[in-house]
C-alpha cells in the first residue's frame, strides 16, 4: 500500500533522514520506533506532505505522491494524529471532530453518520461532546486526536506518539483502541518511542535512529531478541556491549514499558546439537541409573533385559532398553514407576484414563520447577510477554493441563485469567472486559468460541492475538477457521501428555509447519508400531520418549500411542531445538476399514482441499449382514455453501478419498453447524462395527 523508498529529508543544511526504505501493506500494523529526535516525525511530515523531501519516493497504492500537499493527502486516504495531540482547546469536543473531514467536502448526512461511528468508538468523547477540548483529560485529547483523524475513513491511519505523557491505565485503553482499529482493518503506522508498547502492538516494525533505519523485522522476534532488550535497558559493558552498539545508534533511550520485562531466557544454553547431544547422553545415563536405584519394577525390568546402569555408553544404546507402557502404569497404580522416596513427592496428577485405571504421576518440587519452565519456554516460542494477557480455558484440577498453563504464563511474566473450560458467556464476557491477548484451549473449544464470537459480531471488539491449543488433532480448515473468526489470530500447537509432566513438552514456532519439542528434557524415538523397529528418519511411526530429569516417576522409552514424524535439519526459526510434525493421531485411533488403515487426520487433509466445505464431519463405520464394512461421512458444508452445491461437493470429496485413501465412502452433506460441537474432544469417529484387534 505504501512504500518509501530511498527517502531523505534535510532542515536546512542538517540531514534529518537518511535513505529510508519502508513498506506498509494493506491491513498491517506497522511500527516505527525510535528515541526523540531519531526522525520519527520528520518521516510523518514527509508523508503527509507537511515537510518537503531533498530525495527519494513515497507511492501509494503505486502512484507517486511524493511532494503531494496535506490536504490532497488526507483525500488519497492518510490522517494523521500528530504528536502532542494539537487539539484546538477553544474549541468543542464536536467541532475539533469536524474539522477532520473538511478537506473531503463531505454531504451533512455523511459528516454525522461518520460522527455517529467515532462516538461508538469512543463514548468518552460522546459524553463531552459539547465541552471545550482544553478542559479534556490528556487520554481523552488523545481519543480525540485519533477520533479527528478517523472521520476522514483514511486507508492509512498515521499515529504519532500516541501513549506520549499518559499514565499506564490510559495508555492501556489507547492500545486496546489501536488493536481494534487493527482488527477492524485499517491499515496503521505507529510512530512511538514506548518500544514495548509498539512492538506488542504491531505486526512488523523498523527501528530508526538517527535519521537510519537500524534495525527492521517481525515485531515479536524484536520483542524477544535479547540484544535488543537488553540493549534498551542496560548500559553499556564488558558483559553487555551490544548496549553500547545501540547507544551510539541513539537507542538507548526508548522506553521499555516494565522495566522487568528484562525476561528470563527460557531457551536452552546449548550452542548446536552436538551441545545438547553430550547433554542427552549424561541425562539418560542419569535416568537409568535413578530408575534402576530407585524403583523395583524398573531394576526388574532392566535386570530381565541385562541391562545395568553402566550399560549407557553412548545414545545408540537408548535401543538396548526395554519398553514402559500404560499397562506398566495400571499395573503399578497407584504410585507407578515411582523412583524418590514419599518424603520427596509433592504433587500427583491423574489423566483421564478413558478405560481402566487412572494413569497416576508423580512429582518432585524439581520435576514441578522443570515443567514451568520449559512450559514459560512454549509461551516465549510463541511470542508471549509479560503485556499479555492469557486467557486459560483448559481443565483444572487433577489434570495436568490448567495447572501446567498457569504456571507457565506465570513464570514467563504475563497476566493469567485462569478461567477453565466451558462456560462460553463468561469466557467472551472476559475476553470483552479483560481484554486477553491470548487464548488457550482445546481444539474444539477454540472453534466453538470463534463461531461464538462471530454470532455475536464482537471479532472487533476484542484483543486476541494468539491461540495456543492443544490435546487434540486439528485440521488446516478448521485452524485457518478458528483464525479468520477470532480476527486473524496467530495460532500455535502445543503438545504433551500427563506421563511426560504434562501439557508444554513442545509447541508450533512462529514458521508454523513444525512442533519443536524439547530434546534437553527428553529423547524421541519414531519407530514402527508392529514392529517397534526405527522408522527411516522423516517417515511417520509410534513416537517414544524417555525423560532425562524427571524424577518422581522417569519414563523409559514409554509408548506413547501418539503418530508423528521427525523433521530433519534445522528450523528457518533459527532455533536448534529438534522437530516433529504436528500429531497426526493415535496408533489405537487408527481405522481398518477393509484391509486398509486410515487415520481420522488423512480425511482432515482431504476435506481442507475442497473448497465450499466446513471444517465438521463425523466417520460413521457400520458392517452388514454379510460381513461387509461401510463408511458414512457426515461432512458439513461451509457456510453460505448453497444447497444446489451439494451434488457437486459429494462428487469432488468422493472422488479424492477414492483417488487418496483407495476407499469408497458413502457421503451425507449437511447444513453449516449442524453437527454437535462441544469445548472437550469433539467425537468424530463412531464405530459401531465389532471392534478389531487394535494394533
Ligand atoms: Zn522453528
Amino acid at each position: 500500500m505504501l512504500k518509501i523508498n530511498n527517502l531523505t529529508a534535510h532542515y536546512g543544511a542538517a540531514q534529518a533522514l537518511f535513505n529510508v526504505d519502508l513498506e506498509v501493506n494493506q491491513g498491517e500494523t506497522v511500527a516505527l520506533v525510535g528515541a526523540n529526535g531519531a526522525g520519527k516525525s520528520t518521516l510523518l511530515k514527509c508523508l503527509m506532505g507537511l515537510v518537503k523531501p531533498s530525495g527519494g519516493q513515497i507511492s501509494l497504492n503505486g502512484t507517486d505522491v511524493t511532494n503531494t500537499n496535506p490536504d490532497q493527502m488526507v483525500r488519497l486516504g492518510l490522517a494523521l494524529s500528530p504528536e502532542g495531540r494539537e487539539v484546538f482547546s477553544h474549541l468543542s469536543v464536536l467541532e475539533n471532530l469536524q474539522l477532520g473531514a473538511i478537506p473531503l467536502k463531505l454531504s451533512k448526512t455523511e459528516s454525522s453518520a461518520r460522527l455517529d461511528e467515532v462516538f461508538s468508538r469512543f463514548s468518552k468523547l460522546q459524553e463531552r461532546r459539547d465541552q471545550l477540548a482544553g478542559t479534556l483529560s490528556g487520554g481523552e485529547q488523545q481519543m480525540l486526536a485519533m477520533g479527528r483523524a478517523l472521520m476522514a475513513k483514511p486507508s492509512l491511519l498515521l499515529l504519532d506518539e500516541p501513549s506520549l505523557g499518559l499514565a499506564p491505565l490510559i495508555t492501556d485503553e489507547i492500545f486496546a483502541t489501536i488493536h481494534q482499529l487493527a482488527r477492524s482493518g485499517t491499515t496503521i503506522l505507529l510512530v512511538e518511542q514506548n518500544a514495548a508498547r509498539a512492538l506488542s502492538a504491531s505486526d512488523k516494525a523498523y527501528l530508526l535512529a538517527n535519521g537510519k533505519i537500524v534495525e527492521q523485522g517481525k515485531s515479536s522476534s524484536l520483542l524477544n531478541d535479547p540484544i535488543l532488550r537488553s540493549a534498551f535497558l542496560g548500559a553499556a559493558s564488558d558483559t553487555n556491549p551490544a548496549a553500547s552498539r545501540l547507544g551510539a545508534a541513539g537507542l538507548t533511550n526508548i522506553r521499555l514499558e516494565k522495566p522487568d520485562m528484562q525476561q528470563q531466557n527460557f531457551m536452552p544454553p546449548f550452542k548446536d546439537e552436538t551441545e545438547l547431544e553430550i547433554h542427552q547422553l549424561a541425562g539418560l545415563q542419569w535416568t537409568v541409573r535413578h530408575a534402576y536405584e530407585g524403583s523395583a519394577e524398573y531394576r526388574e525390568k532392566l535386570d530381565q533385559a541385562n541391562i545395568t546402569p553402566d550399560t549407557i555408553q553412548s545414545l545408540d544404546d537408548l535401543q538396548k532398553l526395554p519398553f514402559t507402557t500404560a499397562e506398566d502404569l495400571r499395573k503399578g497404580y497407584p504410585f507407578p514407576l515411582r523412583s524418590v522416596p514419599f518424603e520427596q513427592i509433592v504433587r500427583v496428577h491423574a489423566s483421564s484414563g478413558t478405560t481402566g485405571k487412572r494413569k497416576v504421576l508423580c512429582y518432585t518440587q524439581k520435576d514441578l520447577d522443570n515443567w514451568t519452565d520449559f512450559f514459560a519456554r512454549c509461551y516465549q516460542m510463541a511470542g508471549v510477554t509479560p503485556l499479555d494477557r492469557v486467557q486459560i480455558a483448559v481443565g483444572y484440577g487433577v489434570w495436568t493441563a490448567g495447572i501446567g498453563f498457569q504456571l507457565g504464563c506465570e513464570k514467563v511474566g504475563a497476566m493469567a485469567v485462569p478461567a477453565g473450560p466451558g462456560n462460553i458467556d463468561m469466557q467472551i464476557q472476559f475476553l470483552l472486559d479483560f481484554q486477553s491477548t491470548v487464548f488457550c484451549s482445546t481444539a474444539s473449544m477454540a472453534l466453538l468460541m470463534a463461531e461464538e464470537i462471530h454470532k455475536r459480531g464482537v471479532a472487533d471488539q476484542i484483543a486476541i492475538k494468539k491461540i495456543i491449543y492443544g490435546s487434540e488433532r486439528s485440521s488446516r480448515s478448521m485452524r485457518k477457521k478458528i483464525s479468520e473468526l477470532f480476527g486473524g489470530a496467530e495460532l500455535f500447537d502445543i503438545t504433551g501428555l500427563t506421563e511426560l509432566y504434562g501439557p508444554g513438552t513442545g509447541i508450533e514456532c512462529s514458521e508454523h509447519d513444525c512442533i519443536h519439542y524439547w530434546g534437553d528434557y527428553y529423547l524421541l524415538e519414531i519407530l514402527d508400531p508392529e514392529t517397534l523397529q526405527p522408522v527411516p528418519e522423516g517417515e511417520w511411526g509410534e513416537m517414544i520418549v524417555t525423560t532425562l530429569c524427571k524424577e518422581g516417576a522417569p519414563l523409559i522409552r514409554y509408548r506413547t500411542r501418539d503418530i508423528t514424524r521427525k523433521i530433519p535439519g534445522r528450523c528457518a526459526c533459527g532455533s536448534i531445538l529438534p522437530r516433529h510434525s504436528r500429531i497426526k493421531g493415535r496408533s489405537d485411533d487408527t481405522i481398518k476399514f477393509r484391509g486398509v488403515n486410515i487415520y481420522p487426520s488423512s480425511i482432515d487433509t482431504i476435506l481442507s482441499t475442497v473448497p465450499g466445505i466446513g471444517s465438521e464431519y463425523q466417520i460413521h463405520l457400520t458392517r452388514n449382514n454379510a460381513g461387509r464394512d461401510h463408511m458414512r461421512l457426515v461432512v458439513e458444508r461451509a457456510e453460505r455453501v448453497e444447497v444446489k452445491r451439494i451434488p457437486e461437493l459429494s462428487h469432488e470429496i468422493s472422488h479424492q478419498i477414492k483417488k487418496q485413501l483407495l476407499v469408497s465412502v458413502d457421503l451425507e452433506l449437511t447444513d453449516y453447524a449442524s453437527l454437535p460441537r462441544s469445548e472437550k474432544k469433539s467425537q468424530r469417529v463412531f464405530d459401531s462395527r465389532i471392534q478389531d484387534e487394535i494394533v
